[in-house]
């Protein structure tokens, strides 16, 4: 049977220096209620979260993940999260995490309405299994995702950039891609320039260059990204970031979706047409993300 684990989280402040943290946290049943109805996440997908790949009970890119939260928490306003206490449950999380591979995910809430602090809680899982995705590979198709490059500087109440708990628009899209019959999706700017998947983030090869599109164009900053491209250029590949524009993607030599619990899914066809799929580089990169990573 599935196991999961869940830890309420009793936020301290980030500027508080205590070292036995142990007390801000509360074991829970995760099949139980532990959510009050004034909760401003459900109501409003107020909040961010995380989710952390872990192998063998070892959590990867812990601080990579935990900069992304307080990147997150700044642009929603958010209180800054105490880092020292995210860092420690998730590896008290990450204690009731066995054999193979499990998903930790931190969440950050608003809070109640009219409450006094936010709300937080970390769950571990076992993570799917996304074998087949990692060696057959997946087709996508470009979404509009409706709106120009130059938007997330001119308009940061829309939050681009922040790993939000609103994901029903991401969720929306991978159904969409499904109902093209395709396995996943990456988002265009309606001027033609590519951003990301909607859970995970795109690589692209030319030649001997690997090319992700710049994180300050509202998308997130992958942790799986930026642990790969630091092996990519130890094995001395070329790697950094770029415009991407869309009508450029069918000359990519190969190109893939990366990130925390999928690991690197080659892609095989953008809307239909086929991209070359580069077997042993992929199986080589699965390796490397499967190997402990701090
Ligand atoms: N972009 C989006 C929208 C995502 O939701 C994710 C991960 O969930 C990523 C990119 C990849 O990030 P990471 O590699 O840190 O998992």
């Amino acid at each position: 049977m599935a196991w999961r684990f869940a830890l309420m989280i009793d936020p301290v402040s980030d500027d508080d220096t205590r070292t036995d943290v142990a007390d801000t946290f509360t074991a829970i049943d995760p099949a139980a209620p532990a959510l009050t109805v004034g909760e401003l996440s459900t109501q409003r997908g107020d909040g961010i979260f995380e989710s952390i790949g872990v192998v063998d009970g070892h959590p990867q890119e812990v601080e990579a993940h935990l900069q992304r939260l307080a990147h997150s928490a700044r642009i929603c306003d958010l209180p800054a999260p105490n880092l020292a206490q995210w860092r420690a449950a998730v590896l008290f999380a990450a204690e009731h995490c066995g054999a193979g591979e499990s998903v930790i995910k931190l969440i950050l809430s608003r809070g109640v309405e009219h409450g006094p602090a936010p709300t937080a809680w970390v769950t571990a899982a076992e993570a799917s299994d996304f074998t087949r995705a990692r060696t057959d590979g997946i087709r996508v198709v470009t979404l509009d995702r409706g709106y120009t490059l130059d938007v997330p500087a001119r308009a940061p109440w829309l939050l681009l950039g922040a790993k939000t708990l609103s994901y029903a628009v991401n969720m929306a899209a991978l159904r969409e891609a499904r109902s093209r019959g395709a396995d996943d999706a990456v988002f265009i700017t309606s001027d033609g320039f590519v951003l990301e998947a909607p859970t995970a983030t795109l690589i692209v090869r030319h030649g001997d260059t690997f090319l992700t599109p710049a994180p300050n164009a509202g998308i997130l900053h992958g942790t799986t990204q930026l642990s790969l491209f630091e092996y990519l250029q130890a094995q001395g590949h070329t790697a950094g970031y770029s415009v991407i524009a869309a009508a450029d993607l069918a000359d990519a030599d190969a190109a893939w979706l990366v990130s925390s619990v999928r690991l690197a899914a080659p892609i095989v066809a953008i809307d239909d047409v086929a991209v070359p799929h580069d077997v042993v580089l992929t199986a080589e990169m699965n390796r490397y993300l499967l190997s402990p990573r701090d």
